[in-house]
C-alpha cells in the first residue's frame, strides 16, 4: 500500500469504496465501473475454468457500458504471473485491473495492479478466504510465506449465485478462515499488553463479529441456502475491511495462522489454507485456555478440517509445524512465545483437541 508520510501517531486505513453482494451482481461490474468513474479500458485478470465458467456475464456488463477489454489468464498467485500482468498493464494502460476468479486471481490482480500503480476490482467466484476483500497478498516466491500489504480493491462485486456454485470444500475453508478470528483476536490483544503493539478495538470487533454470525448460521451455510452463502461471503468481505482499518493483518492472523503457513512449509500444499487456520485456531484456541471445543464443533458442523487426517498431512507433521511456526514471523507475537512450544507439548496440544488421534 502506498501508505501517506503521517503526522506522529495517525492512522491511515484504505477501503473499498463500493460491495455489491447477492444473486447475478456480475451482471453490474460495467455500470459499477462506469459509477467509479472508470470509462476507458479495463485488464481482466482470471483463470481458465472461471472464464468459460462465468466469464460472459461480466464480459457482457463490461460491453455494454463501452469499456473495452482484454483479459489475462492467470496459473498460480507467484511473482512471475505477477511480473507478467504488470507488464501486460504497461502495454495495455487500462485504466482499471479487475480481478475475477478465485484467491489466486485476485492476489495476482491485487499485487500486480498495486506494483503497476492502478487501482482494482475484485470479483470474486470463491469464498475460500478472506482475501477477496482484503489489501493483503500471498504470493509463492517472495521472501516470507505468510501474506502481507498491498492495497485495498476500490469496489467488491460478489455475485452469491456464482459463489453458491462453487465446489462445497471451498465454502468450508472460508469458514475456517473466518472462525480463526477468535484466535486472532486474542492474540492481537496478547501483544498490545505484552508488546504495546497498536491494538484497534473497532478492528478486533468487526473480525469478531464475522466469526460470531458465521457461526450462528451454520446450518445455512451447510445446505448452501443462498442466504449462508451470503453471510459467509459478507463475513469475508467484513474481515478484508477490519485489515483495511488495522493497516495489517493483525485483526485476521495470529497464531493459528503461522501454524498454517508453517504446515504450507512442512507439508506442501495438500489442503486449503482456511482449512488450515481452521485446525490452527482449535489448538491455538486450546493453548489460549478458551473455547476451543466450541470451534471444533462449529468446524464439524460445517463439514471443514478439524483433524490432520482431513487436511492430508501426517501427525508428525502437525507438531513439527506447530513447533516451528513463532519462528516464521518473528515480530508478531502470539500465544506461542517467542520460543514457541516444545515438541512435546505440541503432541499434546494436538492430541487434546484430536487434531491427531
Ligand atoms: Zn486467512
Amino acid at each position: 500500500m502506498m501508505i501517506p508520510q503521517l503526522p506522529h501517531a495517525s492512522h491511515y486505513m484504505q477501503l473499498p469504496r463500493e460491495v455489491l453482494i447477492g444473486r447475478d451482481v456480475a451482471s453490474l461490474v460495467g455500470e459499477t465501473l462506469n459509477r467509479l468513474g472508470f470509462h476507458g479500458t479495463a485488464l481482466i485478470v482470471t483463470g481458465e475454468t472461471v472464464l468459460s465458467f462465468a466469464g460472459g456475464t461480466v464480459l457482457d456488463s463490461l460491453k455494454k457500458v463501452n469499456i473495452g477489454t482484454e483479459t489475462m489468464t492467470v496459473q498460480s498467485s507467484t511473482t512471475e504471473e505477477v511480473a507478467r500482468v504488470e507488464k501486460k498493464i504497461q502495454e495495455m494502460n487500462p485504466d482499471i485491473v479487475v480481478g475475477f476468479g478465485g484467491g489466486k486471481d485476485i492476489d495476482v490482480a491485487k499485487l500486480g495492479s498495486m506494483k503497476a500503480g492502478k487501482s482494482f476490482l475484485s470479483v470474486p467466484t470463491t469464498a475460500s478466504h478472506d482475501g477477496i476483500a482484503s489489501p493483503l497478498v500471498s504470493m509463492k516466491g517472495l521472501d516470507r510465506p505468510y501474506s502481507y500489504v498491498a492495497h485495498a480493491p476500490i469496489a467488491i462485486v460478489a455475485d452469491t449465485s456464482i459463489i453458491g456454485k462453487s465446489p462445497y470444500r471451498l465454502i468450508a475453508a472460508g469458514c475456517g478462515d473466518v472462525v480463526a478470528k477468535y484466535t486472532a483476536v486474542r492474540d492481537w490483544k496478547l501483544a498490545h499488553r505484552i508488546k504495546n503493539e497498536y491494538y484497534g478495538d473497532y478492528a478486533a470487533e468487526l473480525a469478531l463479529m464475522s466469526s460470531r454470525v458465521v457461526m450462528k448460521n451454520a446450518t445455512s451455510i451447510r445446505a448452501m441456502i443462498d442466504n449462508g452463502v451470503r453471510t459467509l461471503v459478507e463475513a469475508l468481505i467484513s474481515c478484508g475491511v477490519a485489515m483495511s482499518i488495522a493497516g495489517s493483518s493483525r485483526p485476521c492472523s495470529g497464531a493459528e495462522h503461522l501454524f498454517s503457513h508453517a504446515l504450507d512449509i512442512v507439508a506442501g500444499e495438500t489442503s486449503l489454507h482456511g482449512g488450515r487456520t481452521g485446525v490452527g485456531a482449535i489448538m491455538c484456541s486450546y493453548l489460549q485456555d478458551s473455547n476451543w471445543e466450541a470451534i471444533r464443533e462449529f468446524l464439524q458442523e460445517i463439514g471443514a478440517p478439524s483433524t490432520a487426517k482431513e487436511l492430508k498431512v501426517s501427525p508428525e507433521q502437525v507438531v513439527k509445524a506447530l513447533t516451528m511456526a513463532h519462528s516464521l514471523r518473528p515480530e508478531r507475537y502470539t500465544i506461542l512465545g517467542e520460543t514457541g512450544v516444545t515438541e512435546a507439548a505440541a503432541e499434546k496440544v494436538a492430541r487434546a483437541t484430536g487434531v491427531i488421534g
